[in-house]
């Protein structure tokens, strides 16, 4: 479903991402785990269309979509939840759903029904739809954003550190999400800090630091590698 060839991703002279070879197949999740600064959410960006590839191919289904616009890729099935979550703290919690299916054009009758079924995945949200989104808590606005990706019906769910500052309870709610999202058929490409966590739910996973991708390989294969468990996980 997604392909990356030697990509390079650079702000000025900082080498963000440098030659990543990266593949992502049909219902798959994977993660790419590594540290603050490793270029995890550039690289998603890149994925998104949000930051200009300097080398390399984005191939999407077999095809080269590097030089395509977010919002074309969006038509492609490609969603992301952004980082520190980007919703619009102004607008109501419905709005902010129907931002996200802005893509989709005014025509599309099935938006209502896109979100009803958001409602239901999020109860919290449906109950507090008319709500300011910038009231929610932590862990709601997470939520919001997720369904907010998903209100543009994607195939391939970019979530970058869905876990960010929340309390442990609502982490775990998250990754239950996260499997029942696998569950129903979605890809998911999962950028985490919470290792542990993200390797235990990946099919599989690779090791980012400076850019570069140092390991890769199974959830488990990852999980139990003593460089990885030493550098990530807490413990050797
Ligand atoms: P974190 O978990 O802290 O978000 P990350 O692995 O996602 O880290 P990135 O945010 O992708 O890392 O950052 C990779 C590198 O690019 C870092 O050195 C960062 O300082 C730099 N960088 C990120 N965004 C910009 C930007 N807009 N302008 C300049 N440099 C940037």
């Amino acid at each position: 479903m997604l392909k990356l060839e030697s990509v390079s991703i650079a702000y000025g002279a900082i080498q963000a991402v440098r030659n990543v070879d990266l593949e992502v197949n049909p219902g798959e999740v994977v993660t790419i785990i590594g540290a603050n600064g490793a270029g995890k959410s550039t690289l998603l960006k890149g994925i998104a269309g949000l930051e200009k590839v300097v080398s390399g191919r984005i191939l999407i289904d077999g095809e080269d979509k590097t030089g395509v616009p977010p919002h074309k890729r969006v038509n492609l099935g490609v969603a992301l939840s952004p980082e520190g979550r980007g919703i619009f703290p102004d607008q109501t919690v419905r709005d902010n759903l129907l931002l996200g299916a802005y893509s989709r054009g005014s025509r599309d009758k099935t938006v209502n029904d896109t979100m009803e079924r958001e409602f239901e995945r999020f109860p919290r949200l449906k109950e507090r739809q008319n709500q300011m989104a910038g009231t929610l808590s932590g862990g709601e606005q997470q939520m919001l954003a997720i369904a907010r990706a998903l209100m543009t019906k994607p195939r391939l769910l970019l979530l970058d550190e869905p876990s960010l500052g929340l309390a442990p309870l609502i982490i775990a709610e998250i990754f239950r999400t996260i499997r029942d999202l696998r569950k129903s058929g979605l890809t998911i490409l999962l950028v985490e800090q919470m290792a542990n966590q993200a390797l235990a739910i990946a099919d599989r996973a690779y090791v980012l630091e400076t850019g570069r991708v140092t390991s890769q390989g199974t959830g488990s294969e990852l999980l139990n590698d003593s460089k990885v468990r030493a550098a990530y996980l807490g413990n050797h």
